[in-house]
């Protein structure tokens, strides 16, 4: 199956898109080269990167 992505507006195969169980085709709407770049965006705001920290910090008493 071919898909567009509605990011780069690249038709791609469907191996080119995590799959996503809440969209009717059970398909991202971006490929998977667009959400890696839109995660790596995302960590270099600042929430993006308090985010980061909060994860990668254990919690402790
Ligand atoms: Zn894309």
């Amino acid at each position: 199956m071919r898909k567009k992505c509605s990011k780069c507006r690249k038709t791609k195969d469907s191996s080119n898109f995590s799959r996503n169980a809440s969209n009717a085709d059970g398909h991202d709407h971006y490929c998977k080269n667009c959400n890696r770049r839109r995660m790596y965006a995302y960590f270099r705001t600042k929430k993006g990167k308090a985010a980061m920290r909060r994860a990668s910090t254990k919690r402790k008493k």
